[in-house]
């Protein structure tokens, strides 16, 4: 087991990377806002195979929450954190302070246009991803690493920040890695742990309903007939439904008619006081 090497600064990221750099060391980045869970690992699994040097950052980022979100109760379990990148065999953990990342005076955001406004997350955290992707683009210029690993799980913020990333001819290489379940089928979030006993037994109803769908439509069914069913035993379960949709997998534009390779189905949804986001290939 490595006890990964504590980086709380800016200027400790960038002398440690630097370090690696000049031992011909390469690097991969493992963007994180802690709370991490088996996920979050798969990432650092992926990235130890991917670079000799991993990286994993914590920081809960506060330009993507809006004023009405959770950035103030988000769970922060430092600790417990480091033990498992302990366990997962990072190399170190970047943790900085949100005065470090954005000292008095900061007024830059990254501006989005692409994937970031095609009407899924963005139509309902219309602030979000221009603080992702700004802490994102900060992330990666001071680390400077040759991959960056993000989840299946967040399926909008993966395109987002590969379009950033092609658009700023940022010479990292961006891998997505696929979404870790649970057993019963929930996708793996820092948020579950906000549901409680009852919502949890409910929630993975989610993607039960949406492997019918996606099964229905690979089959040949129409879309919207496909989602109908879909959408009817989601909300009759007692969440309340942002979008059910299927989309190009790349562009996530909105698309008609009936299956063809590269679909997307994408779902948000709120269940009591919990927001919920998952995604399947169709
Ligand atoms: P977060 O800490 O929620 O910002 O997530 C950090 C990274 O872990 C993002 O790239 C997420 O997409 C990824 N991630 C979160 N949950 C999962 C999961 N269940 N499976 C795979 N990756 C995940």
């Amino acid at each position: 087991m490595t006890t990964p090497v504590l980086l709380p600064t800016i200027a400790a990221l960038r002398a440690q990377t630097r370090l690696w750099r000049d031992a011909g060391e390469s690097i991969a980045l493992v963007p994180t806002m802690g709370a991490l869970h088996a996920g979050h690992m798969s990432l650092v699994q992926l990235a130890k195979q991917r670079a000799q040097r991993v990286v994993a950052t914590i920081f809960v980022n506060p330009t993507q929450f809006a004023p009405n979100e959770d950035f103030n109760k988000y769970p922060r379990t430092l600790e417990a954190d480091v033990a498992r990148l302990a366990e997962a065999g990072a190399d170190a953990a970047f943790h900085p302070g949100a005065g470090d990342m954005y000292p008095d005076g900061f007024c830059t955001l990254v501006s989005l246009r692409g994937p970031a406004t095609a009407g899924l997350e963005d139509r309902f955290r219309p602030t979000h991803f221009q603080g992702v992707a700004t802490v994102v683009a900060k992330l990666l210029l001071q680390a400077m690493p040759d991959v960056a690993i993000f989840g299946e799980k967040d399926f909008q913020q993966l395109a987002v920040i590969r379009q950033m990333s092609t658009d700023l001819n940022m010479p990292v290489q961006i891998l997505g890695a696929p979404t870790v379940r649970e057993a019963d089928g929930l996708a793996m979030s820092s948020r579950n742990v906000y549901l409680s006993d009852e919502e949890r037994a409910v929630a993975p109803i989610l993607i039960c309903s949406m492997t019918k769908a996606a099964q229905r439509i690979h089959d040949g069914e129409a879309m919207e007939a496909a989602l109908a069913p879909a959408r009817n035993k989601i909300t009759g379960a007692g969440f309340e439904i942002d979008y059910l949709e299927v989309r190009d997998a790349t562009t996530l534009a909105t698309v008609q008619g009936r299956y063809r390779p590269g679909l997307r189905m994408l779902i948000a949804a709120r269940l009591g006081r919990t927001r919920l986001i998952d995604n399947i290939e169709v």
